[in-house]
């Protein structure tokens, strides 16, 4: 569509050719008088009279004007082309990257499906993701994080062949998009491209590790529908670890809920939507409360509060949970130094998930949280299941020695789920057993299960470890506890999880109920 010229350019444009116009007839009539004056055609001698020489001037002044006016229309419509061209690129591309934006991935995809649909090459789309673009972002800053995008673009180019669409869609996201590739040839460029991602990336005087993880869809249905197929076996990717995965149908089951859930659970963590409870946990001879266990939750705009089991494995498959953990120990300690200020000492106690026994980075940043939030380490307890303990035994070791090292209390959780024996649990540098519920919840009227909890405590106690009995739920049940001999109980009947904040009331409450034995 041709542009309308404003009307102020309209007025401007007519006022000069009204100026124009006048110069020539004003001129034209002065030649004329001076040609009659002088007899101009008579100096001039051949057929001409006045009025030939006047009618040759005045045209020779419209050549004049028109020559000059023509060459400023042409100089005007190369400045609008360059215009337009530069508008229509910025339109189409990444202004960081230079590469294709989302809106022209969009089209060429289009195209493409368009012409495979009328007998052309087959399209596969390609849909990258950086692993560790976050952190890279938050710890060393936005202009290393764009540093680092056009590098991982230049790279990316660098793998395709000539004028193969590369596509940035926002974010830490590439798309590539294939002509006449099957599966196997799609999947092949992908595994090349996510290789490319783990060489390290020289920036800014650093060398950054990233890994990538690529879903592909090959064919079929809209453009629209390849792109998010692609995005699908991308998830898949990214939460097997696979580095590569070919969409297929059976991806798609749960996959667009989970997506959803994955995207708001990274946006939750970072926009602080993760609350933590905790509930008071009791020593069982005086009744007094010597710690709480952290518990999150996940304040949802709409869907309320959300338990951890609706979102714990999703992070712990997807690499969230280590931004997840670290959220929750920085809430924890951040309460925890709140209540030491009001004169309740209570200890912390934080659930790990397996993943973090392998994240040999974490007693370093548990050491800096209690320095910042000026605690001892013995303020924090960290709670490890079992089978998170048997997964990677070397690994898991070396990081609970480090935070053990540290003087962070460590405790076994779920005792009595996993398959580990007792004999192994001790070489674990664990201070505690917290007998898992299930046992405890069912001791009042299941005799296997008393056993269970009564040969549990006395194996614990001469392995020199406390015991921990949760779920605790009837005041017959926390007196049996007291007979058995056990540490500690946590349980709705003594107190549910709460905010932070009701945790100083329901401590002087439980303090009043417990003080006299019997007078509960
Ligand atoms: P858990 O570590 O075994 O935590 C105890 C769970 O039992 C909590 O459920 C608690 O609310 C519940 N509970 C406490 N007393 C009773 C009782 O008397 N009866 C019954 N029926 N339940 C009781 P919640 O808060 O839903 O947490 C579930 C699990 O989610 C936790 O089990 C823990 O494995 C995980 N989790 C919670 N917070 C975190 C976290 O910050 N990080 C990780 N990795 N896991 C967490
Ligand atoms: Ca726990
Ligand atoms: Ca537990």
């Amino acid at each position: 569509m041709e542009p309308s010229a404003p009307p102020g350019a309209v007025r401007a444009l007519r006022a000069r050719v009204l100026r124009e116009a006048a110069v020539v007839v004003l001129l034209t009539a002065a030649f004329g008088v001076a040609s009659v004056h002088w007899d101009l055609p008579a100096h001039l001698g051949g057929p001409v009279d006045d009025v030939v020489l006047v009618l040759a001037f005045s045209h020779l002044l419209m050549m004049v004007f028109g020559k000059r006016r023509s060459d400023e229309l042409k100089a005007e419509a190369v400045n609008r082309r360059e215009a337009e061209q530069q508008l229509r690129y910025r339109a189409q591309h990444d202004a960081l990257t230079g590469l294709l934006n989302r809106a022209a991935l969009a089209e060429a995809a289009e195209r493409a499906v368009e012409e495979a649909c009328a007998g052309g090459p087959s399209v596969a789309v390609l849909l990258l993701d950086l692993d560790r673009f976050k952190e890279v972002n938050d710890t060393l800053g936005h202009h290393v994080g764009d540093d680092l995008l056009r590098a991982v673009a230049h790279r990316l180019a660098g793998e395709l062949r000539e004028g193969t669409v590369l596509a940035r869609l926002g974010g830490d996201e590439f798309v590539v998009l294939l002509r006449g590739c099957d599966a196997p040839g799609a999947e092949e460029v992908a595994q090349r491209a996510v290789r490319a991602l783990r060489r390290p990336f020289p920036v800014d005087g650093l060398l950054l590790e990233v890994d990538g993880s690529c879903g592909v869809a090959v064919g079929g249905g809209t453009a629209a529908d390849l792109l998010r197929h692609a995005d699908v076996a991308m998830y898949a990717a990214k939460a097997d670890h696979l580095g590569v995965a070919v969409y297929r149908p059976a991806l798609d089951a749960d996959a667009p809920d989970q997506l959803r859930t994955f995207g708001e659970l990274r946006r939750a963590i970072r926009d602080g939507e993760l609350r933590v409870h905790y509930q008071p946990r009791v020593s069982v001879a005086d009744g007094r409360v010597t710690g709480v266990e952290a518990l999150v939750r996940w304040e949802h705009p709409e869907r309320g509060l959300v338990p951890p089991a609706e979102f714990i494995p999703l992070a712990e498959q997807t690499g969230l949970i280590r931004p997840l953990t670290d959220a929750v120990l920085d809430q924890a300690l951040t309460a925890g130094r709140r209540w030491r200020d009001a004169g309740l000492e209570l200890t912390v106690g934080v659930n790990l998930s397996a993943r973090s026994l392998l994240d040999t980075g974490l007693a370093d940043r548990v050491a800096e949280l209690l320095l910042a939030h000026a605690l001892p380490a013995t303020a924090l307890e960290l709670e490890i299941t079992e089978s998170a303990a048997m997964k990677d035994p070397g690994r898991a070791l070396e990081v609970l020695h480090r935070l053990r090292d540290l003087g962070v209390e460590l405790s076994v959780d779920d005792y009595g789920t996993g398959h580990a024996s007792l004999a192994y649990l001790t070489r674990l540098p664990v201070g505690t057993l917290k007998i898992d519920r299930s046992f405890v919840q069912t001791m009042e009227l299941d005799a296997a299960d008393r056993t269970i909890v009564r040969s549990t405590v006395d194996l614990a106690h001469s392995l020199g470890l406390q015991v921990v009995a949760e779920g605790v739920e009837t005041r017959a049940t926390w007196e049996e506890l007291a007979r058995l001999g056990c540490d500690s109980a946590q349980g709705y009947w003594l107190a549910r999880p709460m905010p932070d904040a009701d945790v100083p009331d329901a401590v002087a409450e439980l303090h009043r109920r417990l003080a006299a034995p019997h007078v509960v």
